[in-house]
């Protein structure tokens, strides 16, 4: 097939590989000027990518997608390892723990790679540049859709783009990988086709995070988790490659008090509130500014409408098609689950039956992928909940009937209490196994009630709201 994919983003880029290598041609646009290229330092300083907010950003690739680049592109493996990616494992941390006592056979599937995300973009691009079958071009974006004969009564068949310099690419099949503001839906749209049905939560999270360098080009220990929640935000910590890492501050967006922390001195003064993570915001020098990321509210598109594909001949995936919280690090692997899917789907398809495609690539997505990006949606709405009962003038505790996020919740307050619970977090956390799968023993499911009624909800320990808010403010301590 002659297929087009919009956006060379690390899941049109995943795609785009998965496909060439099945020796469909490909065809990669992007509207960006350039690839990310060259050395690591060069990736990371001197690529421009204005379609992409998060570029910056911490980005880790976890089980999910580490382990797709490992089984379907170890050539991209490769090519990040040489650019400085660091092999790790997502329980390292915790192996140390008394109550975990260490590493245990089978643990290798939590291996994943840190690497700046401008890096893995680099890597994914060299690779794409010798692949076979693959073009990739930049500077170019895409602005219409092509049509051909109709397939579906009253929907358009998608039959190529368009790019804003006025060339037309034909295509068998489109694939959308434009990302969170993909221009799908309004191209469908011009051509009298019902668009996207966008589901999107109200509101969500902001972060602030710097990127922090050694001097010396190892890290500094990492806390024993990556992810600590507190009663008014929560702090992400990920290694990247070449003794770099990044920490991160989840808050609110409804949590005005806590906007300050854009201001490097409030984030400073507010980090080294918080033992696990304070030194990680000292000991190195920092390669960033404060960088602000807002636009993190959870959404998906739904592409079938009433049992009917809204076009025929396009299919999205990744961003595209759904975003999550970032703090849970899983676009990646959703994306990689969604790229990989594509691929099989195309295996056995007809080229000349598109609905029959778009139905099965919707069923892929909706039996598999959306319960997990509505789960994680549904943890969004407790967790901003909770942070609201806990931000008011009088805290309260926050209540809730949801069994579900009370279950949740006990799992991640009991996880470094008991090795078990620790690998069934780790294992629905990477999207490595449904909750479903994991708690097939009635016994594991009792003891995370059991230890997370004992736990405290915040492990770590922190500072009071109060001391918080006097150090984004700017007073001492
Ligand atoms: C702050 C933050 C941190 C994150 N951390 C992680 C993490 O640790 N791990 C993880 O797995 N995920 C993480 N994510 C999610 C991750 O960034 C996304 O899931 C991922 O970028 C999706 O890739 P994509 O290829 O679908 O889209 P994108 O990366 O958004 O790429 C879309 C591409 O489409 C191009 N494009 C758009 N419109 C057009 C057009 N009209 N014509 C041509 N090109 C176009 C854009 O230029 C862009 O290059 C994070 C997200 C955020 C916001």
């Amino acid at each position: 097939m002659d297929i087009v994919v919009v956006g060379a983003g690390p899941v049109g880029m995943t795609a785009a590989l998965l496909l060439a290598r099945e020796g469909h041609r490909v065809t990669v646009l992007d509207r960006d000027p350039g690839a990310p290229r060259g050395g690591a330092e060069e990736a990371w300083g001197a690529s421009e990518r204005p379609g992409v907010g998060q570029f910056r950003h911490p980005h880790l690739l976890l089980p999910a997608a580490f382990r797709t680049l490992v089984n379907e592109l170890p050539e991209v493996v490769s090519e990040l390892t040489a650019l400085g990616g660091v092999p790790c494992n997502l329980l390292s941390g915790a192996w140390g723990l008394d109550a975990i006592g260490g590493r245990r056979p089978g643990d290798e599937r939590f291996a994943m790679m840190a690497a700046r995300r401008p890096v893995v973009e680099a890597a994914l691009s060299t690779e794409a540049a010798r692949t076979p079958g693959l073009t990739a071009r930049r500077d170019t974006a895409v602005s219409a859709l092509l049509t051909g004969h109709e397939r579906v009564p009253g929907r358009p068949h998608v039959a190529g783009v368009l790019t804003r310099g006025g060339v037309a690419v034909h295509a068998d099949l489109v694939v959308d990988a434009g990302g969170r503001n993909s221009p799908l839906g309004g191209m469908l749209r011009d051509l009298g086709a019902p668009g996207p049905v966008e589901e999107r939560a109200e509101t969500g999270f902001l972060a602030y995070t710097r990127y922090f360098r050694s001097t010396d080009g190892k890290l500094p220990q990492m806390p024993v988790w990556r992810v600590g929640h507190y009663d008014s935000l929560t702090t992400v910590a990920i290694e990247g490659d070449a003794g770099t890492w990044a920490l991160s501050v989840g808050v609110s967006r409804r949590d005005r008090a806590l906007r300050g922390l854009r201001e490097p001195g409030a984030w400073h003064r507010a980090v080294a509130l918080f033992p696990d993570v304070a030194h990680l915001a000292e000991d190195g020098e920092p390669i960033s500014e404060i960088m602000a990321m807002s636009g993190m509210e959870s959404r998906h598109r739904r592409f079938v409408i009433g049992g009917r594909p809204a076009a025929t001949g396009v299919l999205s995936i990744g961003d595209a098609w759904a975003t999550t919280n970032p703090l849970f690090g899983l676009g990646m692997s959703m994306g990689a689950l969604h790229a990989t899917a594509l691929r099989d789907l195309l295996r056995t398809a007809d080229p000349d039956e598109p609905e029959k495609l778009a139905l099965r690539f919707d069923e892929f997505t909706r039996t598999s992928l959306a319960p997990i990006q509505q789960g994680l949606a549904d943890w969004d709405r407790h967790r901003l909940a909770e942070i609201d009962a806990a931000t008011r003038d009088v805290p309260v505790p926050y209540e809730t009937d949801d069994r579900d996020w009370h279950f949740r919740r006990a799992l991640d307050t009991a996880k470094l209490r008991d090795p078990e619970l620790l690998r069934a977090f780790a294992d629905i956390g990477s999207l490595l196994a449904t909750a479903e799968e994991t708690f097939t023993d009635p016994g594991l499911a009792e003891k995370v009630a059991e230890l997370g009624r004992r736990a405290p909800r915040y492990s770590d320990p922190g500072p009071s709201r109060a001391e918080l808010l006097t150090a984004v403010a700017g007073a001492a301590t």
